[in-house]
């Protein structure tokens, strides 16, 4: 019973994982392995990997085979996604990708409150879960998806939520970038301490 009980705390249900570049946000540009953990109940209507939504759907991969695969790939960065990656516990994972050298990026609506030790978290809020108070004020980036011109106010809420020194992003949603990029642009030039965080994985059609 005792091994099957820590069998399920130590594995955790993974989608996919790859090494690729960051295309997104204050590490765009940069290499880093991906683990997407399959789960979301935020269900934003624009969400493109609608895919990761049902947990049950992808099996339960021990922590330490995911770990030894991160490590291989020789990525320095480890970003974990979803999904919503805080709905699982992430202690266990984070604890053993640091001791085996790696950076921990999260990337997370904050839906729920964050496990783990990571050393960047990316808070990117969504309109359809409020995410948990206490995540802002841990964020070292905040990226706002626009999905429409009232969410530049929205985004500013959340701007005086962080911490002093979080980095500050908007982002086009990707099926109305020709609408909203524009948009955007017009509001970095006038608030410059907004930068402009573009999908560019989806430029090189890579993962
Ligand atoms: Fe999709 Fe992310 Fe929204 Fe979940 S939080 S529905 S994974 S965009």
């Amino acid at each position: 019973m005792l091994n099957l009980e820590s069998k399920i705390l130590n594995s955790l249900p993974l989608m996919e994982h790859f090494y690729t570049i960051q295309g997104e946000g204050f590490y765009q540009g940069s290499a880093a392995y991906f683990i997407r953990l399959g789960g979301c109940e935020v269900r934003c209507v624009w969400c493109d990997v609608k895919d990761s939504w049902d947990a049950e759907a992808y099996p339960k991969v021990e922590i330490n085979e995911i770990v030894a695969k991160a490590q291989a790939s020789g990525s320095r960065i480890v970003v974990v996604t979803g999904g919503e990656p805080t709905m699982h516990n992430l202690s266990i994972l984070t604890n053993e990708l640091k001791q085996a050298g790696l950076r921990t990026h999260i990337e997370t609506s904050g839906a729920y409150p964050i496990t783990g030790q990571w050393d960047w978290v990316c808070f990117s809020p969504k309109k359809f879960r409020p995410p948990q108070a206490s995540v802002p004020e841990i964020a070292d980036e905040l990226k706002v998806v626009i999905f429409h011109k009232s969410d530049f106010a929205w985004a500013e809420d959340f701007a005086k939520q962080v911490k002093q020194g979080c980095e500050l992003f908007l982002q086009p949603e990707w099926s109305k970038e020709k609408e909203i990029l524009p948009l955007i642009i017009e509001y970095v030039k006038k608030y410059p301490q907004w930068k402009i965080s573009l999908q560019v994985h989806k430029y090189m059609d890579i993962p």
